[in-house]
């Protein structure tokens, strides 16, 4: 038994077909004329198969496959069905079509299941319209509540409340509809890696293990803003060469004292006046740590701080380090790796196991359900552009180790 990979070609083609860039990409925002007609596209191909739909306050679609046993938990999976700006066609919708197809087969080879199956298109992932990521998934689990949705706003300066208000959708309601731990045994995610690990490596399936957590410190260094003719070197209080040392010192954190999964980057930096003649007066700049383990961030913030008040201190800046955001490491479910490992190796699929490097909307879930996830490659690592590309081959592989788990987590 396995599924077909004309039909989740199809249903791929289908929806990324409905984009507001034609020939620029996948636009296709939550809550647009666009999110519209791929729910239409999506809700008959649910309802061509019995099951019962329903779309909750943020705009979720849950979608069930019952045999007789409604009042048990539900085996979960899929993914989001929103994208970025001229982003690309597998990120999200892959967990959505290949969840579709799973239930399609189980459905024609009547294949008997002692839970029900569920497949849940999550709404606004990307963070497009509000800034504010994951917030269908924060919706579900209750980490968003209604009050969250009057104070996120979009670039017009309209709450996401009543954005989705004016979409049709019942969010007054949302605070019912949240998750709970008795209506789901475990969810399971198939994604592509936005990565290029499994490329690299010729390998078609990632069982991730851990999805990173994140820190975000900004760092202002103020010194003195002189002339780049006149100042000697021995009277400067030059802020640039100071975040040149702290920024080396971040990598060499990060490479030598940290763990062996820690990443920090800089990316954005910001100085005043900005001329090429002129002494800068003002630099700041934000430093992105990621790890798998807290202990590994932790060990480059603390590096960060105490790097920054010695270089201030030595140079005569003035200095501020804050911490701006921070997300946590999530573990996956060790009960749910082992039984994905365990069904791809009786399969003789080639595999590795990994972390996720990017958040996923089932990181919102282990506090409620025992959550997994499967990675299919994306071809030189790209996503959220329009050369986004996962090999049809490769998804139909992970869908069918989706499949296989699936069915053995609604017989155990
Ligand atoms: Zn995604």
């Amino acid at each position: 038994m396995e599924s077909c990979i004309e039909r989740i070609k199809n249903d791929i083609e289908n929806v990324t077909r409905i984009t507001a860039t034609p020939n620029m990409g996948c636009t296709r925002f939550s809550y647009s004329k666009e999110d519209s007609e791929v729910r239409e596209y999506l809700i008959k191909e649910m309802k061509d198969l019995g099951l019962s739909i329903k779309v909750d306050g943020v705009g979720n679609i849950r979608a069930k496959y019952i045999d007789n046993n409604e009042d048990k938990p539900s085996i979960m999976m899929g993914s989001h069905i929103d994208t970025v700006a001229n982003g690309g066609k597998f990120d999200g919708l892959t967990g959505v079509v290949t969840a579709l197809e799973v239930i399609r087969v189980i459905k024609e080879n009547n294949v008997k299941i002692n839970n029900p199956i569920e497949l849940i298109a999550f709404a606004e992932e990307e963070g497009s319209n509000f800034g504010s990521t994951m917030v269908g998934s924060k919706i579900l689990t209750g980490a968003y509540k209604l009050e969250d949705l009057k104070k996120i706003k979009n670039d017009d300066g309209i709450s996401a409340y009543q954005v989705m208000k004016d979409f049709g959708l019942d969010v007054d309601n949302v605070e019912n509809e949240v998750l709970k731990k008795e209506e789901v045994k475990a969810m399971v995610e198939l994604h592509v890696e936005q990565g290029g690990i499994l490329d690299s490596e010729q390998i078609s399936i990632g069982i991730v293990q851990a999805i990173v957590g994140m820190k975000t410190y900004k760092v202002k260094l103020k010194g003195v803003s002189n002339h780049a003719g006149s100042t000697p070197m021995y009277l400067r209080k030059d802020p640039m060469v100071g975040a040149a040392e702290i920024i080396i010192h971040m990598e060499k954190a990060a490479k030598e004292k940290a763990l062996k999964d820690t990443v920090a980057t800089v990316g954005k930096i910001h100085c005043q006046p900005n001329g090429s003649n002129v002494i800068p007066g003002q630099i700041e700049f934000n430093v992105d740590i990621r790890d798998v383990e807290t202990e590994g961030m932790e060990i480059v913030a603390r590096e960060l701080i105490s790097k920054t008040k010695e270089v201030a201190e030595k140079r005569g800046l003035e200095y501020k380090v804050d911490l701006i955001g921070e997300s946590e490491c999530v573990k996956l479910s060790s009960k749910l790796i082992n039984i994905i490992e365990d069904t791809a190796l009786e399969n003789k699929y080639n595999f590795i196991k990994m972390n996720s490097g990017a958040v996923h909307d089932s990181a919102m879930l282990p506090g409620i359900t025992d959550v997994g996830m499967i990675f299919v490659p994306s071809i030189n690592g790209l996503s959220h552009c329009p050369q986004e590309l996962t090999k049809f081959e490769d998804i139909k592989l992970g869908c069918d180790l989706l499949l296989k788990t699936v069915i053995k987590l609604a017989n155990e």
